[in-house]
């Protein structure tokens, strides 16, 4: 679906949700299997090793089918790496219509796939690496360089929110489409690898918004959601977890991303970005992050 039909095609799936309560995004962990270990990872706290165990293609048919079926028209691929399973990744591609993949970025998803690509990026080479190991910049950069389906989706946290500006610059110079931020969200099970006080929120608050005054094209996070993210508590209402559908790979229901997320201590783009309201406020951004198919 072409860019411009989506931005018509969404105010038609959002009044459907609202008229007769059928929902229309989901968000979907396709492994719990990863070849990375980073040190903010909260999907593998309390485990010692990543689980082996995967469904068959026929099993995520059923499941892709069921959402489809129940009206989910917009999916978001997430894990573990999902770039592990990229029969599954073609199945969901004859399915749905809107797809987003969360990757790692260190085994290439083949070009067919032409859907939206949040690579991860935490900063330069050195930063970068000793958040998500050894040589992970240079294979993201050997298998992804050129190519517009990604946006960089960078985590920010007081060890690295200085790196924004130069994780900008690398993406427009690697012809990439631009570049997204969460800031670090613990769980609140007690995983807080990168605890973050209010002081810490504020500098990164106000380091996005110097970055996005000198790109602001290519970051993008837009004013809204900037002020989204200066409030760290989103307990009372969150359009992505009250109104998205949400399963962890055993196809478990679940509230966000993590089972445990801390909803006080939110930093989460989907968070940020997701509410209808907040997407009349920043078209350009949206235009941007919707891949052109
Ligand atoms: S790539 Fe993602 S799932 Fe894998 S270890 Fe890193 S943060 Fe965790
Ligand atoms: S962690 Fe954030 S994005 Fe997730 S449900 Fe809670 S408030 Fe929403």
């Amino acid at each position: 679906m072409r860019r411009r039909q989506a931005l018509f095609y969404f105010p038609w799936l959002e009044f459907k949700r609202i008229a007769l309560g059928v929902k229309h995004s989901a968000e979907v962990d396709i492994t719990d299997n990863c070849n990375l270990k980073c040190r903010h990872c909260y999907h593998f706290f309390g485990r010692d090793e990543f689980s082996k165990k995967e469904e068959s293609l026929e099993v995520w048919e059923n499941r892709f089918r069921l959402l489809f079926e129940s009206g989910v028209r917009f999916i978001l691929l997430v894990g573990g790496e999902p770039a592990l399973r990229i029969d599954v990744l073609m199945l969901a591609h004859r399915i749905f219509p809107f797809i987003f993949v969360i990757t790692n970025g260190t085994k290439r998803i083949p070009s067919e796939f032409a859907h939206r690509l949040f690579v991860s990026i935490d900063g330069s080479r050195e930063v970068n690496d000793h958040i998500r190991g050894k040589g992970v910049y240079d294979r993201v950069l050997k298998n992804y360089a050129g190519d517009d389906r990604v946006v960089i989706n960078m985590v920010l946290a007081k060890e690295n929110y200085t790196e924004l500006e130069h994780v900008v610059r690398l993406s427009v110079d690697s012809g990439f489409t631009g570049v997204v931020c969460n800031i670090y969200t613990p769980r609140n099970d007690g995983y807080n690898p990168w605890d973050l006080g209010d002081g810490d929120r504020q500098a990164i608050i106000q380091e996005l918004t110097r970055v996005k005054a000198l790109y602001p094209r290519d970051l993008l996070v837009s004013e809204t959601m900037i002020k989204w993210y200066s409030v760290a508590d989103h307990r009372g209402h969150c359009y992505w977890g009250d109104e998205a559908l949400h399963y962890g790979a055993s196809f478990n229901p679940r509230r966000c991303f993590a089972d445990n997320a801390d909803c006080a201590n939110c930093g989460c783009l989907a968070g940020a970005a997701q509410s209808p309201p907040m997407m009349i406020h920043q078209t350009r951004e949206l235009r941007s992050i919707l891949y052109e198919v």
